[in-house]
């Protein structure tokens, strides 16, 4: 090679070098094989600043602030999560812009996404009083807002909040508020598969939640702020609020969930805002928290949330594979962060992996956040779409038909 000719590469290869040296590799939590959560660098996309977790799409802050985490940050904890956050909402938002195609993500404005803060959201003024009700443990998408007339807050775009993490002794944990109705919590048992192996079991279950609920009237600000706020806590607590009652039969004695350290929560979260150009934020409901798992576990390519992550999660994690009988008791926003929703779009992936995305995407145009629910909104709206999407619409909504057969429709 002559000289020219290497000076010609040189020259041509410079742009090439400055740009790459210009890009951030920073560490990130991902999942591995077999969903093992695993620690490694990636280049973090789109950023727009040079020192800071601020991109075209996304800024990661701390709390109330505006102003973006450095990519110095000291707290290494903090710039881990500030990274893993930035890094999956990217990817999630990449694949509802461009598989899912959604109009609404290609032209969403940046979405502001706050680390650690315990504020409950106030829908007139943003952010609730800081010595309200800290909450951890959560994370919630946030509709867009204009505060009250003549308060002098500035208006704010969507949000996501993730909580910090905190260690609760079992014993200690809120009331879920399931007794607030006065219904009997025994025939729930039966409809939370997973620990429960043997009838034995089952049974000593029952007669333990019934003599812990049935007399009681409960009303706890877990359940008011789940009302009005979509927020993923898992079902866990439903099974921890029983557990300090009966020790023997549940493992764990703690409870924690590091909601920005789990990369499908984090994708549930985003499909929040993905879905709210018809599925509206503000209402926690079975049919929104099961939409929103569904697109995050497709995207990850597995049914399960928040398991196989000890270090991040001792909560109880969402199965996609379950195959729980309808109830309709699932109806009830109490339920709403149970999994059958999750488990009965998980049965129409299995038997249409190729249009389950699409045929569910679509579905939600028929759907509704505060009227519609499953055994006839969800329904209906998955064979309303099937008349669109489907390859043999004919054959394939009677496929459907079955699958909802199974499950106890
Ligand atoms: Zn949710």
């Amino acid at each position: 090679m002559t000289f020219f000719k290497k000076l010609i590469l040189v020259i041509i290869a410079l742009p090439t070098f400055n740009f790459a040296s210009a890009q951030v590799v920073e560490t990130v939590l991902v999942r591995g094989s077999k969903f093992k959560p695993v620690l490694t660098e990636v280049e973090l996309p789109d950023l727009t600043s040079t020192t800071s977790f601020d991109g075209k799409y996304f800024k990661i802050v701390k709390g109330k602030s505006e102003t973006a985490i450095s990519l110095n940050e000291a707290d290494e904890k903090l710039k881990l999560k500030a990274a893993t956050t930035y890094y999956h909402l990217n990817l999630i938002r990449n694949f509802w812009a461009n598989t899912i195609h959604s109009e609404n993500v290609q032209n969403l404005p940046k979405v502001t996404i706050r680390l650690e803060i315990t504020n409950l959201f106030s829908d007139l003024g943003h952010f609730q009083h800081d010595s309200i009700d800290p909450h951890y443990n959560d994370a919630l998408s946030i509709p867009a807002g204009d505060p009250m007339d003549g308060v002098d807050i500035p208006s704010w775009g969507n949000e996501i909040w993730f909580r910090p993490v905190k260690t609760i002794r079992t014993e200690d944990l809120p009331r879920s508020g399931l007794g607030a109705d006065g219904n009997p919590l025994a025939k729930y048992i039966g409809m939370l598969s997973n620990p429960v192996e043997s009838a034995a079991t089952n049974r000593m279950i029952q007669l333990t939640l019934q003599k812990i609920f049935t007399p009681q009237q409960v009303q706890s600000t877990f359940q008011s702020t789940m009302i009005r706020q979509a927020g993923t806590i898992l079902i866990s607590e439903i099974l921890l609020e029983a557990s300090k009652h009966s020790d023997k039969l549940f493992l764990e004695k703690y409870y924690y969930l590091d909601t920005a350290m789990i990369p499908e929560i984090i994708y549930h979260e985003f499909s929040h805002i993905a879905l709210s150009d018809k599925l509206t934020l503000g209402l926690s409901t079975p049919i929104l928290e099961g939409m929103a798992d569904y697109f995050a576990t497709s995207f990850s390519n597995d049914p399960h949330i928040a398991s196989k992550i000890k270090k991040y999660s001792l909560s109880m994690p969402k199965d996609g594979s379950n195959k729980n009988k309808y109830n309709p008791d699932y109806e009830t926003n109490t339920f709403a962060n149970s999994d059958f929703v999750l488990s009965l779009l998980w049965s129409v992936k299995k038997e249409f992996p190729e249009v389950a995305d699409q045929l569910i995407f679509n579905a939600r145009n028929s759907l509704t956040t505060g009227f519609s629910d499953i055994k006839h909104g969800l329904i209906q709206a998955l064979l309303d779409s099937c008349e669109t999407i489907c390859v043999d619409p004919r054959a394939d909504r009677m496929k459907l038909r079955d699958i909802f057969e199974s499950r106890g429709f």
